[in-house]
């Protein structure tokens, strides 16, 4: 079977991870989480104090990071200079730094650096805002995956509560419709879909029917 690239994009709490994680199982493929990425430099810049807005003293830490992404038998890695993070990055408070630092050109040309790097020979199944439409724009199969407002807010609670979190589903709604107006928004790279994109509106479906439906796609071009 040939190993291709299967781009994966939608807003938060579409069940991208879910669906990603899945497929890339199903296939044999590398799972690659682009979020976890501009998770782990957010939390860099957090803990070295660095002012989200200060373009300048983002791009000097930036050159002065690596973040890796890799798995075994446990699960996904991130590895922030030689650290694994994973366990640390999944905060709402991360979840709105990661969408301010991702609006900088700076920061995103260094992750789309080390995305296609990690890409470059296919067979992954790798999850974002743009990956369809700026670090794989030749992926094979390109999935825009959205679902209601109500049915995000509560994946994405039920997500952050299984993490042992304290918020509340008010909380959870403000949070993520913020970081999505910003995300569709941004100047570089926003969230939108690409023209050759199957959209799929994940509302009332289970994770098995939206993996069937991607699959069907897949299948298509790998055969
Ligand atoms: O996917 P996740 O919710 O972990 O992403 C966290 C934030 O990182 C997003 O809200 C978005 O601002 C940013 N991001 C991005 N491009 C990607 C993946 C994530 O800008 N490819």
């Amino acid at each position: 079977m040939k190993s291709i690239i299967v781009a994966i994009d939608g807003p938060a709490g579409a069940g991208k991870s879910t669906v990603a994680k899945r497929l890339a199982k199903k296939l044999g493929y590398t799972y690659m989480d682009t979020g976890a990425m501009y998770r782990a430099f957010a939390l860099k810049a957090a803990r070295d104090g660095i002012d989200l807005e200060n373009e300048d003293a983002l791009r000097s830490a930036l050159a002065a990071t690596n973040i890796e992404l890799y798995e075994d038998a446990r699960g996904p890695k991130v590895i922030l200079d030689g650290r694994d993070v994973a366990g640390e990055i999944r905060t709402p408070e991360l979840s709105q730094a990661a969408s301010k630092v991702s609006a900088l050109k700076a920061v995103r040309e260094r992750m789309v650096e080390l995305q296609r790097a990690m890409g470059a020979r296919g067979g992954i199944v790798a999850e974002g805002r743009d990956i369809g439409t700026v670090v794989f724009p030749k992926a094979e199969v390109k999935v825009f995956l959205t679902a209601g407002p109500d049915e995000r807010a509560r994946r994405r609670f039920a997500e952050l509560k299984g993490n042992g979190k304290e918020v509340t589903l008010e909380e959870t709604v403000a949070e993520m419709e913020q970081r999505d107006r910003r995300d569709r928004e941004r100047e570089h790279a926003p969230l939108r879909q690409a023209e050759d994109v199957i959209g799929i509106d994940s509302t009332g479906m289970s994770v098995d029917e939206i993996v069937e439906q991607i699959m069907k796609e897949i299948k298509k071009k790998t055969t």
